[in-house]
């Protein structure tokens, strides 16, 4: 362990949280196929704190779902997540976007979910400048932030990998993410941190201690050295070459005491097993190297 960790996760992971992508439920047709109900259960009887849920398997239940987690001594932590924002993969016009946004809004506020995350999506066709569609990007969230501070959800902007910048991401950075924050001056948008994102920016510190208590959610995966698959092979913390004891270091520098979600995307591999090995591999992974 580290001189700055804040936190001793090595006898105790009740800030462990499971991003229910680890299982695969963030794309139709992949894991195992549990059913929200199975995977609190078993998370529950390993002693998560608490459960991120992606819309497509929260469907209309959202109340339902979120009440049983809170049953099972957890928190729903988060929902990932909005429709993209700007880019080629926006679910359609300007209303169509607000529309599913505010959707979105809704289903976190039903599940009790604290944070919804953003993935902004690409930056716009024909528009080269990327502070461009970042202006675009501030609109829409500031249109939608006060709906969701009356509804109780916080917005969690992520940056994502520069890999993504094609269609997925106009914002790449946690420096580029609270400049986003500050065009939309809304008290409840911040910053959502993934290693997968940022393990390589040697700038991370500096931005981490800019964003302060805008940090609004950890998430925790590894970066394969021989990665096969840039959207679904992410690795369990542990196997890659992220530096997640420095990074979490920084994060909690930062002031940051929530939970940290394991997000692990990985179709050939952890997606393959059965759920419980996985979890199991998880809280384990949490307590020894994370
Ligand atoms: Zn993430």
């Amino acid at each position: 362990m580290g001189p700055d960790i804040v936190r001793d996760f090595s006898n105790d992971h009740s800030a462990l949280a499971l991003n229910t992508a680890t299982l695969g439920h963030n794309l139709e047709g992949h894991g195992a196929g549990w059913s929200p109900e199975q995977v609190i259960d078993a998370c529950a009887e390993r002693g998560y704190g608490g459960i991120v849920f992606w819309r497509r398997e929260v469907g209309t239940r959202a109340q339902e779902i979120g009440d049983r987690v809170r049953a099972a001594g957890m928190q729903v932590v988060g929902l990932c997540r909005t429709p993209f924002l700007t880019g080629p993969l926006v679910p359609g016009g300007h209303d169509a976007i607000m529309d599913d946004f505010f959707a979105s809004i809704d289903m976190a506020a039903g599940l009790g979910a604290s944070v919804l995350t953003i993935v902004t999506g690409g930056p716009e066709p024909r528009l080269k400048p990327l502070i461009e569609s970042q202006k675009i990007l501030a609109d829409r969230i500031a249109l939608a932030a006060p709906y969701a501070a009356e509804r109780g959800v916080n917005l969690a902007l992520e940056p994502l990998n520069p890999v993504y910048g094609g269609n997925r991401t106009c914002v790449m950075t946690v420096a580029d993410a609270l400049r986003v924050c500050d065009m939309v001056g809304a008290p409840n948008l911040g910053v959502a941190v993934d290693v997968y994102h940022v393990w390589w920016d040697t700038t991370l510190p500096d931005a981490l201690a800019k964003a302060g208590q805008r940090i609004l959610g950890y998430h925790l995966c590894d970066w394969l050295a021989d990665t096969s698959d840039m959207l679904l092979d992410r690795g369990m913390m542990g196997d890659g070459v992220a530096d997640l004891k420095g990074i979490r270091s920084a994060v909690e520098a930062a002031g940051y005491r929530g939970l940290c979600e394991v997000e692990i995307f990985s179709s050939q591999n952890w997606w393959q097993r059965e759920p419980t090995e996985v979890l199991d591999t998880v809280v384990d992974r949490f307590r020894s190297v994370c």
